[in-house]
């Protein structure tokens, strides 16, 4: 876990457009190494996506700053996230913000997840084996949701548990899938599209 790839991947991704000096600070002191399997420990600071086992996939570190950024995060937020998975980008939200809810569908990786992150003493995080596509309603409403599987169409859920003012990211669609940041409005939701993207699916139904 070198600090000199660590402070690499900071310089990168400046140099891609990351302005947010708490999110480069917060991903300079993430030993992203740490929540990949040793084989891919060398790999995981390049610009690709990484298996984490069971099919699923760490999205690249530009994409995980990026959508960081989008939500525009302030200390005292509370934050949800669906699909925990390595726990990566869980971690990145609880260095950022007051209290993070994170869901994750497959047992397997919410365990590696609760255990990286209690190394990190990262302790203001709550993880839930759940479906995601309903949210976390008892923790509701969130100031931000950040969705890291592409949902096939939008989860009405989601849009209900943002509080007035709050931001989600979400990438949509099967295929060819697209970014979204919506801002919930009163009742409305302004939606503008960001980016084309590649995430695994927002599964429905039963759990593993
Ligand atoms: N944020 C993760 C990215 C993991 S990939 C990271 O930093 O590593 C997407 C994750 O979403 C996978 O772990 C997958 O199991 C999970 N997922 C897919 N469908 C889901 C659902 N309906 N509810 C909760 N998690 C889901």
């Amino acid at each position: 876990m070198s600090k000199i790839e660590q402070r690499r991947l900071v310089q990168r991704l400046q140099a891609q457009g990351i302005k947010d000096q708490a999110i480069l600070q917060a991903i300079y002191e993430i030993p992203r190494a740490f929540f990949v399997e040793e084989a891919f420990t060398r790999r995981c600071y390049e610009n690709m996506a990484i298996p984490i086992g069971e099919g699923q996939t760490l999205s690249q570190p530009y994409i995980v700053a990026r959508m960081t950024e989008l939500l525009g995060l302030q200390a005292e937020h509370h934050v949800l996230e669906i699909g925990t998975g390595s726990g990566y980008q869980t971690a990145l939200l609880a260095k950022l913000c007051h209290k993070v809810y994170s869901v994750e569908r497959i047992k397997k990786l919410q365990w590696q997840a609760i255990h990286r992150l209690k190394k990190l003493e990262l302790h203001n995080v709550q993880l839930r084996h759940a479906d995601g596509w309903e949210g976390w309603k008892a923790k509701a409403p969130f100031d931000a949701i950040m969705v890291t599987a592409a949902a096939e169409n939008m989860p009405i859920e989601l849009l209900q548990q943002l509080r007035d003012g709050g931001r989600m990211v979400i990438p949509i669609g099967v295929g060819n899938q697209i970014l979204q940041l919506i801002t919930r409005i009163g009742d409305r939701y302004r939606v503008e599209n960001i980016e084309d993207v590649k995430f695994v699916p927002l599964v429905a139904g039963e759990l593993q």
